[in-house]
C-alpha cells in the first residue's frame, strides 16, 4: 500500500439525500467506528481530496456542483456512491426533477448499497476505494511506460461496460471543454450501447486486459462513418486516438469514402482527424456555442 492511500483524504457531498445516509455518513467519524484513527480525513477541499463520497440522486442544481469537485479533484481519483439513492436515484428515481444516480453525471468507481448504507457497509466501501485508488495511481505511473504494449482488438458485445465507463471518464474532458453535460455519449445508456454493437463495429484499444480506448464504425454504401473515438486521459498524446482511427478504417475494405465529426471548440478531435488526413466538408450546429463540424476522406 503506498503512503497516500494509508491516509486517503475524502470529501462527502449531499447530491439531494433524505439526510438517512449523510447521518450514516457520520457515524463513520463517530467514537464507535472512528475512521479517523484508521488515517481518515474528512476535508472540504476538493483539491485536497482522493475519495469522493456522495449521497442522494442528483438533481438539476446537484449535477453542476458534482462536476466542479470532480473536476477540481486531482488524479487518481475514486468516486463512491453511498446509498440507494446515490447508485440509481432510489425511491426519488421517477420524480420529475431527478436525473438518476451518480454515475449518470460522473464515473463512479465503488457502490455502496443501502436505504440507508449502513457505516459498516460504508466503511467497506472506502476500503474497496482504497484498492481502486492504488490501481489507478500504479496505472497512472506506469502509463508513459507501457503505450507500446497497446493492443488494437475488434470489441464484443461483452466489452460494453467497459467502454461505457471510459466515455463517461473521458467525456469529462469533453464536457468541460463544451462546458456541456448532455453530450451524447455521456448520455448513452449500457442498453443503448449494447444494442448498438448490431449496427456498428468496436475497436478497442487494451493495455494489460485494460481497454483505454475505443472508437465506432458503421458503414453504409461507399461511406464508412468513424466516431467516438475515446482515449483514457492517462494515456492521451500518445497517438492512441490516430492508431484507433486506421484500425477502425481498415475494417471496412470495401469503403470508398470516410467520414468522421467531431467539434468545435474541441481543437484536439479536430486535429487527430486532420492528421489522420480528413478535412472539413459541413458543419452544424448543436447549441449556441457548439458546432458539429463533418469531416472526410477519400481512400487512397
Ligand atoms: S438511500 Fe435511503 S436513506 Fe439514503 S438518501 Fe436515499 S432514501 Fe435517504
Amino acid at each position: 500500500m503506498s503512503g497516500f492511500s494509508k491516509s486517503p483524504w475524502i470529501i462527502h457531498y449531499d447530491a439531494s439525500s433524505c439526510n438517512g445516509c449523510d447521518i450514516e455518513v457520520l457515524a463513520c467519524l463517530t467514537p464507535i467506528f472512528d475512521v479517523e484513527r484508521l488515517g481518515v480525513v474528512n476535508t472540504g477541499n476538493p483539491k485536497h481530496a482522493d475519495i469522493f463520497l456522495v449521497t442522494g440522486a442528483v438533481n438539476e442544481q446537484s449535477r453542476d456542483v458534482i462536476r466542479n469537485i470532480y473536476n477540481q479533484m486531482p488524479e487518481p481519483k475514486v468516486v463512491v456512491a453511498v446509498g440507494t439513492c446515490a447508485a440509481s436515484g432510489g425511491i426519488f428515481r421517477e420524480c420529475y426533477n431527478i436525473s438518476g444516480g451518480v454515475d449518470s453525471v460522473i464515473p463512479v468507481d465503488v457502490y455502496v448499497p443501502g436505504c440507508a448504507a449502513r457505516p459498516e457497509a460504508i466503511v467497506d466501501g472506502v476500503v474497496q476505494a482504497l484498492g481502486v485508488l492504488e490501481q489507478k495511481h500504479r496505472d497512472m505511473k506506469a502509463a508513459p511506460h507501457n503505450t507500446d504494449q497497446t493492443l488494437y482488438l475488434r470489441a464484443e458485445k461483452s466489452d460494453a461496460p467497459g467502454i461505457l465507463g471510459l466515455q463517461k471518464t473521458a467525456g469529462q474532458c469533453e464536457a468541460e471543454i463544451y462546458n456541456n453535460d448532455n453530450l451524447p455519449a455521456l448520455q448513452q445508456t449500457l442498453d443503448e450501447l449494447q444494442n448498438d454493437f448490431d449496427r456498428a463495429i468496436y475497436i478497442k484499444a487494451v493495455i494489460n486486459d485494460k481497454i483505454i480506448g475505443s472508437v465506432r464504425g458503421q458503414v453504409r454504401d461507399d461511406t464508412a462513418y468513424v466516431s467516438g473515438v475515446v482515449v483514457h486521459p492517462y494515456y492521451q498524446h500518445n497517438k492512441i486516438g490516430r492508431r484507433l482511427v486506421e484500425e477502425i478504417e481498415k475494417s471496412f475494405p470495401s469503403a470508398k469514402r470516410f467520414e468522421a465529426f467531431t467539434g468545435r471548440p474541441n481543437v484536439r478531435g479536430l486535429q487527430l482527424l486532420g492528421q489522420a488526413g480528413y478535412s472539413e466538408f459541413k458543419t452544424e450546429p448543436f447549441t449556441p456555442a457548439i458546432v458539429w463540424v463533418y469531416l472526410q476522406k477519400e481512400r487512397k
